[in-house]
């Protein structure tokens, strides 16, 4: 090459350390650049310290994207099999959790140090707290930055999604994409806790910190994991995974007692013990203090089961099992764990990653329309495309 560098990545994240890495064992010149002072910061601070870096069962199922075909190249290429080897050659311990969750047993610096190994042992060229300026060409790209200007054939744009602005979240890769002629599917905050107001605000910040199992649906999609009442609104696993599919303006289902005919239940218990209050029984299957609250809601606080008339005791079993509620909004991108859309995958090969309109100018990881569930979805997708955009530059 002509170019004191092949590949130039943008971004030393999950995406970009996986790619320069890969690119660098292949004998090519990389250099990284990235505004922070310390590569991998979201890794750092992921699955509470411990990193879920990935599941045991990845299929492009787990995916939101305009095109849920986008990512299955890649997945397949490069899953999370290939990713435990690379952890296992390093000897990182790491254990399952519930639903597949890969996490590791000592700290997510260790996946860190393992991707900065990897990148050492290529020549990878570091370069960090560098401000990103102008970036112009089209192989060679060149980028100004605040510690000079680099020049490589080949660019590789890793500077994932929105969230998190605190920790060094942009939307550089968007705004590049577009410069080169690129669509961009409008960003959204996506795994994020959801916000509410009025009478539904007040129940649930009178619940705040009560976490339950509990099945939320939105339209056909639906999440069986724990809910979590907060001062804002609901949090929990359960409704992060149904907020990415979530639609402004629209409600979400939460059953409460998904493995309970309640309405039955309730009937039964009318007969059984007529003298019981309705938040007594009602308290035998959830926290007292939500019992409490929802019976209060249906209008059956006091008030013993027997002397409840029918229509009033499926009119909870309906708050219980098929409670409807619209929230006001997300918490945004200040909590958010991803961004939904990003470069539209419409203008890139899903085998190398490339910009069809401009071969060298690759785009990886969270900075494309391809967002993954809770659960180690969104690093084995930067795995994944990072890998193979590494092994086509
Ligand atoms: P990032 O890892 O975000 O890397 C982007 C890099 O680009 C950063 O180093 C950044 O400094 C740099 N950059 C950004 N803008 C610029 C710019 N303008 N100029 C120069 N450099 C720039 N996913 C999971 O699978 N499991 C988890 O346990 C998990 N936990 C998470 C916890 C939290 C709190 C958050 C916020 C996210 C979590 N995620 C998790 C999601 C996961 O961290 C991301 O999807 C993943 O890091 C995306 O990788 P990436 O390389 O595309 O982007």
């Amino acid at each position: 090459s002509l170019f004191p560098y092949d590949v130039m990545v943008i971004g030393a994240g999950a995406a970009g350390l996986m790619c320069a890495a890969l690119a660098s064992g292949r004998g090519k010149r990389v250099v990284v650049l990235d505004h922070s002072d310390q590569p991998g910061r979201k890794i750092l601070i992921s699955g509470g310290g411990k990193c879920n870096f990935t599941n045991r069962t990845v299929t492009p199922a787990q995916y939101l994207s305009a095109n849920p075909h986008y990512a299955t190249s890649a997945l397949k290429r490069y899953g999370p099999a290939d990713f435990l080897d690379l952890m296992k050659r390093y000897r990182i311990a790491f254990h399952e959790r519930e639903h597949g969750q890969l996490f590791c047993d000592n700290s997510a610096a260790d996946i860190v140090s393992m991707l900065m190994s990897e990148c050492g042992a290529g020549g990878v060229e570091m370069v960090l707290d560098a401000k990103i300026g102008a970036v112009t060409g089209d192989g060679p790209f060149r980028a100004a930055t605040s510690r000079g200007t680099y020049e490589a054939a080949a660019l590789v744009v890793a500077t994932g999604g929105l969230s998190v602005p605190k920790i060094g979240a942009t939307g550089f890769a968007h705004t590049l994409a577009g410069r080169y002629g690129l669509a961009v599917v409008a960003p959204r905050p996506g795994l994020v806790p959801l916000t509410f107001t009025g009478a539904d605000l007040d129940l649930m910040r009178d619940l705040a910190g009560i976490a339950i199992p509990a099945e939320v649906t939105f339209g056909k999609t639906k999440f069986r994991e724990a809910v979590l009442f907060t001062h804002r609104g609901l949090s929990g696993p359960a409704i992060l995974q149904i907020s990415s599919y979530w639609l402004t303006g629209q409600s979400i289902t939460l059953n409460l007692l998904p493995d309970l005919d309640v309405q039955a239940r309730l009937l039964e218990r009318k007969a059984q013990r007529p003298n019981a209050q309705v938040e007594t029984i009602v308290g035998e299957l959830l926290p007292a203090r939500l019992a409490r609250a929802l019976v209060e809601r249906a209008g059956l606080l006091g008030r013993p089961i027997g002397q409840s008339t029918n229509a009033a005791l499926a009119g909870l079993a309906r708050l219980l099992s098929q409670w409807p509620l619209v929230p006001a909004g997300s918490e945004g991108y200040r909590t958010a764990e991803v961004t939904l859309g990003g470069v539209d995958t419409a203008g890139l090969s899903s085998k190398t990653m490339a910009a069809k309109s401009h071969p060298g100018l690759f785009f990886v990881g969270e900075a494309v329309d391809v967002a993954g569930w809770l659960g180690g979805y969104n690093f084995q997708w930067a795995w994944s495309s990072g890998w193979v955009a590494g092994m086509s530059v």
